[in-house]
């Protein structure tokens, strides 16, 4: 149920939350009907709703139809023979080399490599925070690498949305409080505001915690709301970097469970990451060193994060039950 904008439609379109202590059924990824487990995994039981209903920018809206052309044979990101230098004083940096790269709709890239090989450098070209010193980026159709700052800005914001590692919310700001920010420098109308932030926070499972401040909310609960603020304006590409570098070992398959999800519902994904393990996550992946793409490759079998979550869930559940039969 998409409306021109692409995002959520309101409330009575998006099934209610079954709600509960912590996390997200990972079961209700894909709407299948939530696991009530008897060994407790039911604890775990945030339903990530209608995810038939989460911004798809494959359509041009209508009032950009002569700026932004987007159609599922023009690549998303489309990087051509990209070069940043960085100069510090005398000194010139390379941090990137000719780095010629095409991302096309629907696609889940993990952006690999050590530190200092130049990840960063071209996250922050491609989520248009910087401009390369050589080469062209087009993006979703459109090319971006030689507008000035204020346009970058409104491109920005329109269409990339950004996770970071460290969540970045407003701590005094509820979850809603924090979702609807991007949608004011959007210039949203304040009634489509609250309906599609509303919408988005059902989305990512928090349909229960919109008034939960950053302090009230578990990790993979305030990267969710993250997630959330990222989508509110239908970016057409989701950037990621290192989302889940804060989290445990289980919540970190939460969120992977999460942009999964989002992924095979459309969203284009570029996730930064240093670790193999989330990678495998991914469909692609694109591996740097020295500034140069040294390794571009789809990943043939991407990982399940919701099954393995669901493992864990489950395991950690079974455990529970055997230690309080014990102690009895
Ligand atoms: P990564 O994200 O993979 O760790 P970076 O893109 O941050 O790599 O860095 C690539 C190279 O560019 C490194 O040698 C780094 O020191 C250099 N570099 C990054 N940002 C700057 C900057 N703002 N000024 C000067 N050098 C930089």
């Amino acid at each position: 149920m998409n409306d021109d904008s692409g995002l959520p439609e309101d409330s009575d379109q998006v099934p209610s939350s079954q709600t509960s202590s912590s996390g997200t059924d990972p079961d209700s990824l894909d709407q299948q009907p939530t696991v009530t487990d008897q060994t407790g995994a039911n604890q775990s039981s945030h339903v990530i709703q209608d995810l038939a209903t989460i911004p798809q920018r494959a359509v041009a809206r209508p009032e950009e139809a002569n700026t932004i052309l987007i159609s599922t044979s023009t690549p998303i990101v489309d990087v051509r023979n990209l070069a940043k230098t960085y100069i510090i004083g005398r000194t010139r940096i390379r941090a990137l080399q000719d780095i010629s790269l095409k991302v096309y709709q629907g696609e889940f890239v993990a952006v690999m490599g050590p530190s200092g090989s130049g990840k960063s450098t071209f996250m922050n070209l491609v989520g248009c925070l910087d401009r390369p010193t050589q080469g062209e980026y087009w993006l979703a159709g459109k090319l971006v690498s030689s507008l000035s700052n204020d346009e970058l800005a409104d491109i920005r914001n329109r269409q990339i949305g950004f996770v970071f590692q460290g969540f970045h919310l407003l701590s005094r700001s509820s979850a809603l409080g924090n979702v609807l920010l991007p949608m004011v420098y959007a210039g949203v109308s304040r009634e489509e505001r609250e309906r599609r932030g509303r919408g988005v926070l059902r989305l990512v499972g928090l349909g229960d915690r919109m008034d939960h401040k950053p302090s009230e909310l578990s990790g993979g609960q305030q990267q969710r709301v993250a997630i959330a603020r990222a989508l509110v304006n239908g970016p057409a590409l989701l950037l990621a970097d290192e989302p889940t570098g804060n989290l445990d070992s289980r919540t970190s398959l939460e969120i992977m469970a999460v942009l999964q999800a989002l992924n095979e519902q459309g969203l284009t994904i570029l996730m930064v990451t240093h670790e193999p393990d989330i990678a495998r996550f991914a469909r692609r992946q694109v591996a740097f060193r020295d500034g140069l793409i040294v390794r571009d490759e789809p990943v043939l079998t991407p990982g399940s994060a919701k099954e393995e979550w669901t493992k864990l869930l489950k395991k950690a559940a079974a455990e529970h039950k055997v230690q309080v039969t014990e102690e009895r």
